[in-house]
C-alpha cells in the first residue's frame, strides 16, 4: 500500500493543493446555513483527492453565516463585524472537519483567531506537519485580522504551506 501510494503521488500534477471554499457552498439550495447533503458530498470529493495521495489544505469562508458586507445595515463597528465573520469561518471549519472525520478521512481544523477550546491555533509549521502525515488541514479564522477576506487568507496560506496550486470553489 505504501509503495502504491508513493507511485500514485509521483504521477500527480499537483502534490499539495490549497482549496478555497466559500461559506456559501455549504448552504446548497437550503434556507439554513448548512445543507447536510452538500457538506457530505464535498467531504467525499475531498477524500477522493486525498486517497490519490494528494495533500489538501482548505481555507474556508464564512459567507453562509456572516459577512461584513451583508450586514452593514446593522451599523456594527467594522472590527466587531469582521470578528463575527471570522468566527463564522470557525463554525464552518468545525462542521467540515467533522464531515471528513465521519468518512474516515483524518482532518485538522486550525484557526488564525484564538479559539483553542474548539480547535488548534494556526501555525504554518504545524499545518505542514499535518499535511505531510496525509491529514486534511482546514484553515479557519481567515487571516486573523479584520479588513481582510478569506481570499486573502487563501493566497497567504498557499504561499506559507508551499502549495503547488490554489483553487477556488465559490458560488458568489
Ligand atoms: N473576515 C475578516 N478577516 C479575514 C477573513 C474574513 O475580517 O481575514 C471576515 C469578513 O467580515 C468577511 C467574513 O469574515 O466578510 C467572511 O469571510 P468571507 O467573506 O471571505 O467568506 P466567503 O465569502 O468566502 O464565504
Amino acid at each position: 500500500l505504501a509503495s502504491n501510494n508513493s507511485e500514485k503521488k509521483s504521477e500527480l500534477a499537483y502534490k499539495r493543493v490549497l482549496l478555497k471554499l466559500s461559506g456559501e457552498v455549504f448552504k446548497g439550495e437550503s434556507e439554513d446555513v448548512f445543507d447536510g447533503k452538500v457538506l457530505m458530498d464535498l467531504a467525499k470529493q475531498v477524500k477522493e483527492v486525498v486517497d490519490l495521495g494528494c495533500e489538501v489544505g482548505i481555507v474556508i469562508g464564512g459567507g453562509n453565516i456572516w459577512r461584513f458586507r451583508d450586514n452593514e445595515h446593522l451599523r456594527l463597528p467594522r472590527v466587531t463585524s469582521d470578528m463575527m465573520g471570522m468566527l463564522a469561518t470557525v463554525m464552518n471549519a468545525l462542521a467540515f472537519e467533522a464531515a471528513l472525520n465521519d468518512l474516515g478521512c483524518e482532518a485538522r481544523a486550525m484557526s488564525a483567531l484564538g479559539c483553542e477550546a474548539a480547535l488548534e491555533r494556526y501555525s504554518a509549521k504545524k499545518a505542514k506537519a499535518h499535511l505531510a502525515k496525509g491529514r486534511v488541514v482546514i484553515f479557519a479564522g481567515g487571516t486573523g485580522s479584520p479588513f481582510f477576506t478569506t481570499d486573502s487568507a487563501a493566497a497567504l496560506r498557499a504561499l506559507e504551506i508551499g502549495a503547488d496550486v490554489l483553487l477556488k470553489a465559490t458560488k458568489v
